[in-house]
């Protein structure tokens, strides 16, 4: 009797103790429903062109606010063909950015990194420094952290096609665009980087 009891004591404290332990094991982290939902890299890797078209001012407006800067104009700081080029210059910008993103999708490209064509922009330095990167994601969240980001921007977008995670690494120094969830504040695009339309009507 005494050994079956013994048995039967054991047998519990083996229970309780079994229960004990499941109550220890961590409940997974729930994650981002947003970034793992099932069909959102269909989502993702939808042209940002419609996005960016909603998001970046139209040729009308920035026409409309070129015309609008009488004192540049009156200073000879904006001639019209200067004007011209500006806003020749951002549509250009656009497509490229577009571009860029669309074929990045065909080849699953997940980061995108920022390039400055003239080493530094005058007006985004305040903003975005080179090398910083964003994530395809953070593309089709947030459509206005793809370039240009004022007139006479000289940011682009290029294709990371390494396979690391930029997030694990420190490769040439590259340090993420976000801070959180939300983009940094970036330029007003009433900005403008005079230096590159100075250069750029030289040229
Ligand atoms: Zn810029």
């Amino acid at each position: 009797m005494a050994i079956i009891a013994i048995a039967l004591f054991l047998m519990l404290v083996l229970i309780a103790v079994g229960v004990g332990l499941k109550k220890d094991v961590p409940v997974e982290e729930s994650e981002d429903p947003v970034l793992h939902a099932s069909g959102i890299y269909s989502i993702v890797r939808k042209s940002p062109r419609e996005a960016v078209d909603r998001i970046k001012p139209s040729e009308e407006e920035i026409r409309k606010y070129l015309s609008s800067q009488i004192e540049n104009i009156q200073r000879g700081a904006l001639s019209q063909k200067e004007c011209e080029q500006l806003i020749k210059r951002w549509n250009e910008a656009i497509n490229q950015s577009v571009m860029t993103v669309e074929l990045g999708d065909r080849s699953n490209v997940e980061f995108y990194f920022y390039e400055f064509s003239s080493g530094e922009c005058s007006v985004c330095k305040e903003f975005i420094s080179r090398g910083k990167f964003v994530t395809r994601e953070e593309i089709f969240l947030h459509p206005q952290i793809l370039p240009p980001f004022h007139l006479g921007c000289t940011c682009s977008i290029l294709p990371h096609h390494g396979k690391e995670d930029l997030r694990d690494t420190t490769e040439m120094g590259m340090l993420p665009l976000f801070k959180g969830k939300a983009p940094p504040p970036l330029p007003d695009w009433k900005a403008i980087n005079f230096t590159n339309v100075i250069r750029g009507a030289s040229a």
